[in-house]
């Protein structure tokens, strides 16, 4: 593959951007490729070449790159009517509609631009409900770029995770490990009745795919009612995603208390939002006294297009479509692997998949072939990763260094390091996922 425009491109983009980017994971080395455009579910990029994509935007492109028309003709019809006007429009209220009448836990929404905003502001609207000022979060989980939630470190010894956040935004945020119910028993004994919040994705997108182990979430719901926390679920990825239209917390049965989406809600446009019961959503201003407010929030372009988006999905056989290539995608792997790389994890459920790079177990009869679960009679359960730390000690640098590169060479693009999902599209066809097979058949 020949990559001199890109190379060019990255070379001025290193004299006007900062890492020559604007989001850091696409600082791919020694130079990301530039894209030209989308096709289905490929991108082309600057030099031409073509590759199968599974990476979809970092989740929010469920349909891929074609819109279907009716998308397209209400994102060109709202383009062309004016982008945006500071004051409410029909569209936000039938996407609000949309979404409360789907999502289980999810009465009342606020939307916003960003996942980071949505979690930002559901964060404050939990101490603001509560008058509580700690939240409890998942080691190595990501909310997005915002002051509460970069941080590292164990319990209550946590420091902030950047240069520039004051050590006094991490004194207020308490991590324990995923899937560990001793651990957030503890904290809740210790720290209960200063917790506003816990904030957990409800199957860890950002760092491996990690799965619930059975009644994890269950815990997590009796200790914040019984401590009178708030349980909020951040489905920025998860959202529309997993469990179809109902999201994750109806798959999973769970009602939580906030619920913070992004991504595929604004249908390929920057977005986010806040739901939950109207009793705690209603604290928000100008109904409560909790501060919120957005210039670009509810931008008609964005409500358009995540609402045409969701109807599309609603009305068509989308869900089926990218869960079956998501099945046939993880299985075909865990054949793969079962004879080239038996201590290697395949992770995963609905349209999103891994394979994490685990040291340990061996593939065999009865394996979770569709993606670990964490099913504890699964003869692997003990060597899948539980949590955050788990997935660090598997091979990351292989991953990223050997595999990633290896796999863009063969026409197929990942998520350049081994933490973060995968996704199918409604675009993506079988002889995509044919094709990605024989990659991974001759890569790993
Ligand atoms: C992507 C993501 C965010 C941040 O969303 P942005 O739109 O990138 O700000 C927050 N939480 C989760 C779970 C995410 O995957």
């Amino acid at each position: 593959m020949n990559h001199d425009e890109s190379r060019d491109l990255y070379d001025r983009a290193l004299s006007v951007m900062p890492g020559g980017v604007n989001s850091s994971v696409r600082a791919i080395r020694p130079y990301p490729f530039f894209v030209q455009k989308g096709d289905g579910g490929h991108v082309i990029d600057a030099d031409g070449n073509r590759y199968i994509d599974f990476v979809m935007g970092y989740g929010p492109l469920l349909l891929g790159h074609d819109l279907p028309e009716t998308v397209r003709a209400a994102v060109q019809q709202r383009a062309s009517e004016g982008p945006m006007y500071g004051a409410p429009t029909e569209v936000e209220v039938e996407l609000a509609e949309f979404v409360t009448r789907h999502v289980p836990g999810v009465e009342m929404v606020r939307f916003v631009n960003s996942g980071t905003e949505a979690t930002v502001s559901a964060v404050r609207l939990a101490r603001g409900y509560t008058g509580r000022d700690k939240i409890v979060i998942m080691e190595g989980s990501y909310h997005g770029a915002q002051e509460s939630t970069l941080v590292e470190g164990e319990r209550e010894h946590t420091a902030p995770s950047s240069p520039g956040i004051p050590e006094s935004f991490a004194e207020h945020t308490l991590t324990v490990p995923f899937n560990d119910k001793t651990a957030v028993h503890e904290v809740f004994e210790e720290h209960g009745d200063d917790i506003a919040a816990v904030l957990t994705e409800p199957i860890l997108g950002n760092h491996g795919i990690v799965h619930p182990i059975e009644g994890y979430h269950e815990t997590l719901r009796d200790l914040t009612d019984q401590y009178g926390a708030l349980l909020i679920f951040d489905e920025v990825i998860t959202g529309f995603r997993v469990g179809g239209l109902q999201c994750a917390q109806g798959k999973f049965g769970v009602d939580p208390d906030l619920t913070t989406f992004g991504k595929i809600v604004g249908g390929g446009f920057p977005v986010g939002a806040i739901g939950g019961k109207s009793e705690i959503v209603e604290h928000f201003t100008p109904a409560g006294d909790v501060f919120q407010s957005g210039t670009f929030s509810g931008h008609p372009v964005t409500m358009a297009a995540g609402l045409e988006t969701l109807r599309y999905v609603a009305e068509n056989d989308v869900y089926d479509h990218v869960n079956a290539l998501g099945e046939r995608l993880r299985s075909g792997i865990a054949d793969i692997l079962e004879d080239q790389a038996p201590a290697y994890t395949v992770v995963g459920t609905d349209s999103m998949f891994k394979v994490i790079f685990t040291r340990d177990g061996e593939f065999g009869k009865g394996h979770c072939e569709g993606g670990c679960t964490q099913d504890p009679t699964c003869p692997r359960y003990e060597f899948c990763p539980k949590n955050g730390a788990d997935v660090d000690r598997a091979e990351t640098e292989r991953w990223e260094r050997l595999f990633w590169p290896a796999m863009k060479e063969e026409g197929v693009f990942l998520t350049p390091n081994q933490f973060e999902s995968q996704f199918v599209s409604a675009a993506h066809t079988d002889e995509d996922v044919e094709q990605a097979l024989e990659a991974y058949k001759r890569v790993l």
